[in-house]
């Protein structure tokens, strides 16, 4: 258990201040108990298929209490916690009973979104991408450590594009950034019953995903045009971005 306080930099304010251990997602959205292995990830990627189907077993030991890093100092913690995990435990809430009350083999959901308060919600995903990733992430990408510590900021550089998925077999993805060749800078966050993917400076839209970039003008839109969101349901056995390939066709691949 690594609830303790350490001294380091936090993500958001840059200060070198002491640390709070931050549950990535929230603990009050089903990540208050979460049993896990830290595993490297040149290691993950190299063995993905005996990690996955092989019962391959990572040499480090089980960790328990919740995934999550040292990554913000108490006030940013507090700041977050107060201002933004509520909305996303509430959606975490009624995507997983809805998923769990249906049959397993259904692929896409269709929600009513009109209570949520949607720009609160992208701040708190903005969030965990910003805790995921090392300093060097912030570094980059300013707009996000400003878009999350004023709550009332709704501009946002359009280079960042954000895109949802449901999400109930596989494994959880950590959100780190990525460079790729098919679809860019990307991140790929999952952990049930949600995923989540921040695209960088790449203006084609990513085809499988719901696009809920437009959640940053929530406070511009008539509560009556908000339309019901369709999010797609995805396995994510391999821990590589963007790769939802079913059971099945993996193994039909191997
Ligand atoms: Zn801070």
């Amino acid at each position: 258990m690594t609830s303790k306080t350490i001294v380091g930099k936090c993500k958001l304010c840059l200060e070198i201040k002491e640390l709070n251990f931050e549950h990535i997602p929230p603990r009050s959205a089903f990540n208050k108990e979460t049993k896990y292995y830290i595993v490297e990830q040149t290691e993950l990627y190299q063995k993905a298929k005996e990690y996955t189907f092989e019962n391959l077993k990572p040499k480090s030991k089980k960790e328990q209490g919740g995934i999550g890093t040292h990554s913000f100092c108490i006030n940013c913690n507090n700041f977050l916690g107060s201002k933004y995990v509520r909305t996303y435990k509430e959606f975490a809430q009624i995507a997983m009973n809805i998923i769990k009350s249906n049959d397993v083999n259904t692929k896409a959901y269709q929600f009513d979104i009109s209570g949520l308060d949607l720009l609160k919600f992208l701040k708190q995903i903005t969030s965990i991408f910003i805790a995921s990733n090392n300093d060097l992430f912030g570094k980059s990408y300013p707009e996000l450590l400003e878009f999350v510590k004023d709550e009332n900021l709704d501009d946002l550089n359009n280079k960042y594009r954000f895109y949802m998925y449901l999400n109930s077999e596989g494994q959880n993805r950590n959100g780190h950034i990525h460079f790729t060749n098919h679809a860019g800078t990307i991140c790929d966050f999952t952990f049930p019953p949600f995923g989540f993917v921040l695209s960088i400076d790449n203006p084609n839209h990513i085809m499988q995903l719901t696009n809920i970039t437009a959640f940053k003008n929530f406070k511009k839109f008539q509560k009556t045009e908000i339309p019901a969101i369709i999010l797609n349901k995805y396995p994510t056995y391999y821990p590589f971005p963007l790769d939802f390939r079913s059971k099945e066709e993996l193994n039909g691949s191997t």
